[in-house]
């Protein structure tokens, strides 16, 4: 029997008519909540996530700025950058793109940014907020895995939950979300040992690595959850052949386009074994972009209203 697609870009457009109403009733009272996207350097993916950023806040009428400095830029210019954003009224949310050139101290960058407008969630204090269960502005992605795991209806108390990969951005605060929500969660990583029978525990599995179709099909609990974080770019048609088992499809698209996007999950095992996965492209990335969206709004709404 196939698995039950989680489709990311169906749960994105969902979202977005929710906050483009909220937008319309906040622009009923005078507030226009804005995003500064700030971009160093000349990163392809950057480029395009940035890019994305900025249509999806013009398109739910939010303000929004891109910010672009030269590689060379050094840490005490970008932390001037955003003091200057941090006093600006008109700015709610403020990101920096990661990764930052080698010479900026990107950890100095991050703590830099007023903790009420850290739409990212990457700010120390709101990471501490988020570990003892406190409304905080949340790190997108994995706000965005909650979002799909709740609006598909997967039930989270009591589950069984397994997170591979404990980085501060994805594996760490998904862990804690779904440990907050009462799932019994492991968190595993490069040293966890037998890690496939670890995972074939879960009747949530997600996987946030960063390796190529890593998790097959012994890794997966027959009708588990499968969340995909990992985005993957293959470029070589050896890549494909390791990473698909049908790889006619993809080498097509290898062909044609130069590259194809991969997950960490072996797409064909997947589709088989589990109950319900979200697919590579077209699964979490969409959410990822909409909580940022939202944590703007989030943003806008305490401080404005505070002051
Ligand atoms: P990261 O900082 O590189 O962390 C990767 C984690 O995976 C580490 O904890 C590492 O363990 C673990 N790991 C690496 N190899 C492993 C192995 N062979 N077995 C078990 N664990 C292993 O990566 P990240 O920033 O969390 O991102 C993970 C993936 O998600 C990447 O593909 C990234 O592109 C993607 N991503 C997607 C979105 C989205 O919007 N869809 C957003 C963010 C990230 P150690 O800690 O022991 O080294």
């Amino acid at each position: 029997m196939s698995a039950r697609i989680l489709d990311g870009n169906r749960i994105r457009d969902e979202i977005r008519l929710e906050l483009r109403r909220e937008v319309e009733k906040m622009a009923a009272g005078g507030i226009r909540p804005g995003l500064a996207a700030v971009l160093v350097g000349e990163n392809p993916a950057s480029q395009i996530y940035v890019r994305s950023k900025v249509k999806m806040c013009e398109s739910l009428g939010l303000y929004s700025e891109k910010i672009e400095l030269p590689a060379s830029t050094p840490t005490a210019e970008l932390l001037d950058l955003v003091q200057r954003l941090n006093q600006r009224d008109a700015i709610d949310g403020i990101l920096v793109q990661l990764p930052l050139p080698p010479q900026i101290d990107t950890r100095r960058v991050l703590q830099a940014v007023d903790p009420d407008k850290d739409v990212d969630g990457f700010h120390p204090l709101n990471a501490g907020k988020l570990m003892s269960g406190q409304a905080a502005l949340a790190p997108c992605t994995p706000a965005g895995i909650m979002q799909i795991l709740d609006r598909s209806r997967v039930p989270i108390a009591g589950a069984r939950a397994a997170v591979i990969g404990r980085s501060d951005i994805v594996g760490k605060p998904v862990a804690l979300m779904l440990l907050h929500r009462h799932a019994t969660v492991t968190i595993c990583h490069s040293r966890t040992v037998n890690l496939a029978a670890v995972a074939r525990e879960a009747d949530i599995l997600i996987a946030a690595i960063g390796r190529p179709a890593l998790v097959t099909a012994d890794f997966i609990k027959p009708g588990a959850t499968v969340i995909d974080v990992g985005m993957n770019r293959l470029t070589t048609e050896e890549e494909v052949r390791r990473a698909f088992h049908h790889p006619e499809k993809a080498l097509q698209d290898l062909a044609a386009k130069g590259s194809v996007l991969v997950g960490d999950v072996q797409p064909d095992d997947v589709r088989e074994v589990a109950g319900a996965f979200t697919p590579v492209p077209g699964g979490v990335g969409p959410l990822t972009i909409a909580m940022l969206m939202a944590n703007t709004i989030q943003a806008a709404r305490t401080r404005r209203g505070k002051n």
